[in-house]
């Protein structure tokens, strides 16, 4: 082989129709699987529209950056699919007409009772050099070839076509050149503070991990109202990057303490479950400005039935008043959005179902309904038991009515979860 050991691919769909507002590059998620899956990092991807210059541009920073190029599109037989003119300008190299592939254009077109269009000899240019992949679905055949220590790869648009192409180009042209490492991964669930304060925290533990071995890297990025931290290490050993990672989830959870709600990627609405579930607590939830958002995602987890007994949405004043006891006074004294409120809430859902715990939210979603005082995304958040712990607070949150709604229902979620924990 000639080629070094293959670690970084770039993937360049190739397409106009892909920059239109209505089709998505699918195929680069394929690839990228196959390529993750062999130990590779994507490390760039690119869409760009069927003009030469473009391409050719696109296709020659993608060789300055990665040892794999894998571009899929415009290998059809009209003047726009440019791939492998561009691809064989930028390396250098002329196409040659491939005789055996004409023939077998020819036949395929012969079998369906048609003669073939003289365009359509254009789909057996191949690059000097290159070895052709052989096309089960379609008429265009893949081609590869090395060059400059780096390995090219032209395939196909159509997925259907694409797919069992790449799979053979994976398993007989990447698979025999890679370093033999494969990329593991663990994804940590945090939350409580913001993304750039987590990051902010974790810098000692990211200089640690960059300066060990294996290197572990960390990409951090929040999603509804939580954090996920990915960690990923390339390697030859499997069991010492496992433990490695295991060793790093470990390094976060001493520093970030509750915050971590998982170091196994699995969501708060199953780690608070099976907290529940465990400790053999039945729960309530009342909830105002979330309308049965809580308990729908504690529900969406199988066997929830375990410890949701029952979930109540008290809109108005009044039926925080009929379902939950909640006493007219009070909400007259203090709000509908209260910390009063929110524990008579918790409390009345606690007492009036006999549940060992009970966890309330009461909020302004907005738009409308904000006061200078109480502006839209204030939420008061509640939760009475296990046995004598209680927790209440006011919370306040930023964004679209229905992010304001997600974010109450994921710190909600959260707050249960931290008294229960503290208990
Ligand atoms: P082409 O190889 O350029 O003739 O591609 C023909 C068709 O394949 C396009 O019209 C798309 O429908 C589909 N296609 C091309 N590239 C992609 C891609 N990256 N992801 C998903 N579909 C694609
Ligand atoms: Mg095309």
């Amino acid at each position: 082989l000639t080629v070094g050991a293959l670690r970084r691919a770039e993937i360049i769909a190739v397409g106009s129709e892909l920059l239109g507002a209505d089709r998505t590059d699918t195929n680069s998620l394929v690839i990228t699987q196959g390529l993750n899956d062999l130990g590779i990092d994507v490390v760039a991807k690119a869409i760009v529209g069927d003009r030469f210059d473009d391409l050719a541009g696109v296709f020659r920073d993608a060789l300055g950056r990665a040892d794999l190029v894998i571009l899929t599109g415009g290998l059809g037989p009209t003047d726009d699919d440019v791939t492998r003119d561009a691809v064989a300008r930028v390396v250098g190299r002329t196409l040659h007409e491939d005789a055996a592939t004409v023939d077998g254009l020819r036949q395929r077109f012969a079998n369906r009772g048609l003669a073939m269009p003289e365009s359509n000899r254009r789909q057996a240019l191949v690059i000097d050099g290159a070895a052709l992949v052989s096309n089960g679905q379609g008429t265009a055949p893949g081609q590869w070839f090395e060059w400059d220590g780096r390995v090219v790869v032209l395939l196909p648009g159509p997925p259907r076509e694409m797919r069992p192409m790449f799979e053979y180009i994976a398993r007989e042209v990447v698979a025999p050149r890679t370093a033999g490492e494969q990329v593991i991964r663990r994804s940590l669930r945090l939350v409580g503070k913001s993304e750039s304060l987590f990051d902010e925290m974790l810098q000692p533990l990211y200089r640690k991990w960059a300066a060990g071995r294996p290197v572990i890297e960390p990409t951090i990025l929040a999603a509804s109202g939580m954090i996920e931290l990915q960690l990923h290490a390339s390697t030859r050993e499997l069991r010492e990057a496992e433990d490695a990672l295991a060793a790093a989830a470990e390094d976060v959870a001493a520093i970030l303490e509750l915050d971590v709600i998982s170091q196994s990627g699995r969501p708060l609405e199953s780690v608070l479950g099976d907290l529940l579930r465990s400790r053999r607590l039945r729960l309530g939830v009342a909830e105002s400005c979330t309308g049965g958002l809580v308990t729908s995602r504690l529900t969406d987890v199988p066997g929830s039935s375990d410890y949701v007994e029952r979930g109540v949405v008290a809109y108005s004043n009044r039926a925080k008043t009929e379902l939950l006891g909640v006493p007219e006074e009070l909400i007259a004294a203090h709000g509908a959005v209260s910390e009063a409120v929110a524990v008579a809430m918790a409390e009345g859902i606690r007492r009036m179902s006999g549940l060992d715990v009970g966890l309330a939210v009461t909020g302004i979603a907005g738009p409308g309904g904000g006061t200078e005082a109480k502006p839209v995304g204030t939420v008061a958040i509640a939760v009475e038991g296990p046995d004598r712990a209680r927790f209440a607070r006011l919370f306040r949150f930023t964004g679209s009515r229905d992010m304001i709604k997600i974010f109450a229902s994921t710190t909600a979620l959260d707050c249960l979860r931290r008294t229960i924990l503290r208990a």
